[in-house]
């Protein structure tokens, strides 16, 4: 596969094509529409509402996070939520911190249109801006039931959360929501040589490091999912 197919562009974030506008703005899958509106209405019955924080990602919005967060311009946080000192890191320990919550460019799983990152709007007061911390998450947060309510209902509708646990890669991100029919086949056609064709073409900040580490980095941080089961 090389970066030509519209398969390679897809997976790396540089086609729109395969996406439609929900009400909010947000960009999804096409296919995942009638999914998403199920599992809504699903929530609704159990006093949930299910709101997008972030859908689609293009390529460029993730390049610029990305360069952001390595400029130390915008905050990257350790797995207890305190800020790392960015500027004190260099080669390949700053981009294991910083891809702890930020993908490289071209393997956010963002780019499919297949996952949405989401809270209980029903939980929280109107005018509250979602963190995406796991406190929120967990125990007394706000959206533990949340949490609770997709563990027993999300793959009813083909929906998993692949980094509901921390596996040394990617921190646990529970407000992660994957549509796996979709998603599985995506992740099976992102490989380590499209990777590597798209971010040649699409140089980005760190990239000799980037490059230098693709391999490890794809294996850790790529790849190593809690699997839809
Ligand atoms: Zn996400």
């Amino acid at each position: 596969m090389n970066m030509t197919t519209p398969a390679a562009e897809m997976l790396t974030g540089w086609s729109q094509d395969h996406l439609i506008t929900l009400a909010g703005g947000h960009l999804i899958h096409c296919k995942m529409q009638m999914a998403w509106q199920q599992l809504q209405q699903a929530a609704a019955a159990d006093d949930i509402e299910l709101k997008i924080v972030s859908a689609f990602r293009s390529f460029q919005r993730q390049a610029a996070i990305w360069q952001a967060k390595c400029e130390g311009s915008r905050p990257v946080y350790n797995l207890a939520q305190q800020q790392v000192p960015i500027s004190s890191l260099s080669g390949l320990a700053k981009l294991e911190a910083i891809m702890l919550y930020s993908a490289i460019p071209g393997a956010s799983r963002h780019h499919w249109g297949t996952e949405l990152d989401i809270y209980d709007a029903a939980a929280v007061p109107k005018n509250y801006q979602p963190q995406l911390i796991p406190n929120e998450y967990q125990d007394a947060g706000p959206f533990a039931k949340l949490s609770q309510w997709l563990n027993s209902e999300a793959s009813k509708y083909g929906f998993f959360r692949p980094y509901q646990f921390y596996r040394g890669g990617v921190a646990a991100e529970p407000w992660h929501l994957s549509y796996a029919p979709i998603a599985n086949s995506c992740m099976r056609a992102l490989s380590l040589d499209t990777l590597h064709q798209c971010l040649l073409q699409h140089p980005i900040a760190e990239q000799q490091t980037v490059l230098a580490n693709l391999k490890q980095l794809y294996q850790c941080y790529v790849i190593n999912i809690c699997e839809d089961t």
